[in-house]
């Protein structure tokens, strides 16, 4: 029998989701819902947008579907190593093994939607954009929406409700189907807002040759406080990026004009405070600050209707750039159980918290505590780094690849990485909790 399949939110997994379930032949009816508008017709704001790194997890599950590779590639731009920026002037290198694809989030999203509805036809695909799930009833398997489009009829606005066979929530980190988790029995769930703030940033005029910005490197700065900027070249020709604060310790809030954000670039960040310009440095000011939440929870299903993936499942901190990632990833394993279970729901939404749910755990865990916030303990991080790439080189069956070769460079689970390197996070952990305290 068709199953009719409600996705709610249309980001990088829930668009992934539906290019692999329709793959399967005519079992699967999708409907797609998502509160924004269609980002094929509308531009967004540009403080809803960010650069994403995909390493190997990521483009193993792009991969997978035809296509998918080349039309990500084509907007991306390959990133060969880090370059650590100092305040001096000088820089270190962090060289890649395998490049990381970068490429705006809202990019990726255009991508994965333009090959969905160029390979799929309305009859078992629709995409209902400004529709904003508003509640769930798992004992009815319906989902009720608001359309949230500024140009509906009074009619067009009103609510209504759908029936799903299997309702699945890709509704990124504030999930309201996780939120009918909260209304059944032994879900666990725990939500935290990571204790850095972030701001994104954009960069018109990149192309300076003079400067240290070379295009297929990550560029990084870090001051004593903490504040960590990102930014990085896009296939367009301009550069992105955010900087990253702790929220007690807020820099940036003290700004009052464009000229204090201008002056505040050019001495902390000078490669980046020279190509600013004095309206980017307007609409950085304007631009809200974003929390970013971290979640965790004890299952990812309900029974044989209902399921959580993405962030709506295990929210990360953007610090390790692994959340999209992680998203992607969990399409592909859920196509995989599906294959195993013969398209048995009730057997495959099971098995998938079973596989899925302690990697979700080790990646939130890893993402609070890979990367230490004391000056201290950073420079230990960095001479850690050292001596295991160091040691893995020389003697590989021996000795593990670094802490972060592991997340970046290679497929090996979260849960794995996080046993391997229990005793780093958990130092880093105990830091983090007394310079919190103090
Ligand atoms: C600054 C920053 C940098 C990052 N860098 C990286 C990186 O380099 N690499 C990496 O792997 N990850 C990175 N991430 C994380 C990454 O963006 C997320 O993990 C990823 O987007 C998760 O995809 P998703 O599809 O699960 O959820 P989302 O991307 O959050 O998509 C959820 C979708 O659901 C929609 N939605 C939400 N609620 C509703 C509702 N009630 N009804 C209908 N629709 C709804 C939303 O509008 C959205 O379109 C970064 C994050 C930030 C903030």
């Amino acid at each position: 029998m068709v199953k009719k399949v409600a996705i709610i939110g249309a980001g990088p997994s829930g668009i992934l989701l539906a290019h692999y379930l329709l793959r399967r032949g005519d079992k699967y009816h999708i409907n797609i819902y998502e509160r924004r508008s269609d980002p094929r017709t509308i531009s967004f704001s540009k403080s809803r947008t960010f650069p994403i790194s995909l390493n190997e997890r990521g483009m193993t599950a792009l991969r997978q579907i035809e296509s998918l590779e080349p039309a990500v590639k084509a907007v991306s731009v390959e990133m060969t190593g880090t370059l650590f920026h100092q305040k001096n002037g000088k820089s270190r290198l962090t060289p890649r093994r395998k490049p990381l694809v970068t490429l705006d989030r809202t990019n990726l999203v255009i991508v994965l939607l333009k090959e969905l509805t160029r390979n799929y036809h309305e009859s078992r695909l629709k995409i209902h954009f400004d529709c904003q799930c508003t509640s769930v009833d798992f004992a009815a398997k319906t989902v009720t929406f608001k359309s949230i489009s500024q140009a509906s009829t009074v009619a067009e606005k009103q609510d209504f409700t759908i029936a799903y066979d299997l309702l699945i929530g890709t509704d990124g980190a504030n999930s309201v189907v996780r939120a009918g988790f909260l209304d059944t029995e032994d879900f666990e769930c725990e939500q935290k807002y990571y204790p850095t703030d972030y701001k994104s940033i954009f960069l018109e005029n990149s192309k300076n040759s003079h400067l240290n910005l070379k295009t297929d490197n990550i560029h990084t700065w870090r001051l004593e406080d903490g504040t960590l900027m990102v930014a990085l070249h896009q296939a367009d020709g301009t550069m992105s990026g955010a900087i990253n604060f702790p929220r007690q310790n807020n820099q940036i809030i003290g700004h009052s004009s464009a000229d204090d954000v201008l002056k505040f670039f050019q001495t902390n960040f000078p490669e980046i405070g020279h190509i600013m310009t004095q309206e980017e440095a307007q609409a950085f000011l304007n631009r809200p600050i974003a929390k970013i939440l971290t979640v965790r929870c004890s299952h990812y299903h309900q029974g044989d209707s209902v399921l959580i993936m993405g962030d709506a499942a295990h929210a990360v901190s953007s610090s390790i750039g692994q959340g999209c990632n992680a998203a992607l990833e969990d399409v592909a394993v859920f196509d995989h159980i599906l294959n195993e279970y013969s398209d048995n729901l009730a057997d495959s939404l099971k098995q998938f918290t079973i596989r899925r749910q302690p990697d979700g755990y080790a990646l939130v865990e890893l993402g609070d505590y890979a990367f230490p916030t004391s000056t201290g303990l950073f420079i230990e991080f960095i001479l850690r780094e050292y001596i295991a790439k160091t040691l893995h080189r020389l003697l590989p069956k021996f000795f593990p690849p670094s802490l972060i070769d592991l997340i970046f460079e290679t497929k090996v689970s979260y849960s794995e990485i996080l046993n391997l390197y229990q005793t780093w996070i958990s130092k880093v952990k105990k830091s983090n909790e007394k310079l919190l305290n103090t």
